[in-house]
């Protein structure tokens, strides 16, 4: 970690175990995510598999999507 330095963000992928690929972007590429605001339960108001307490916070943080 240095002071002054950023990581170059690109352009990448989000592909999500159901199936759902969301454009953003992040110093990573081709990232593979469990769930998503797709199929998370707090988004789509169905109960599922899930049992996410937290997860879905750290992806949004992560992604900055906190729509
Ligand atoms: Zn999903």
């Amino acid at each position: 970690m240095k002071d002054g330095i950023h990581p170059e963000y690109k352009k990448t992928k989000i592909s999500c175990a159901c199936g759902n690929v969301i454009e953003t972007s992040s110093t990573k590429q081709d990232i593979h995510v469990e769930i998503c605001s797709k199929c998370h339960p707090f988004y789509t108001g169905k109960q599922k598999l899930v049992d996410t307490g937290g997860r879905i916070d750290r992806f949004t943080k992560r992604f900055n999507m906190s729509k």
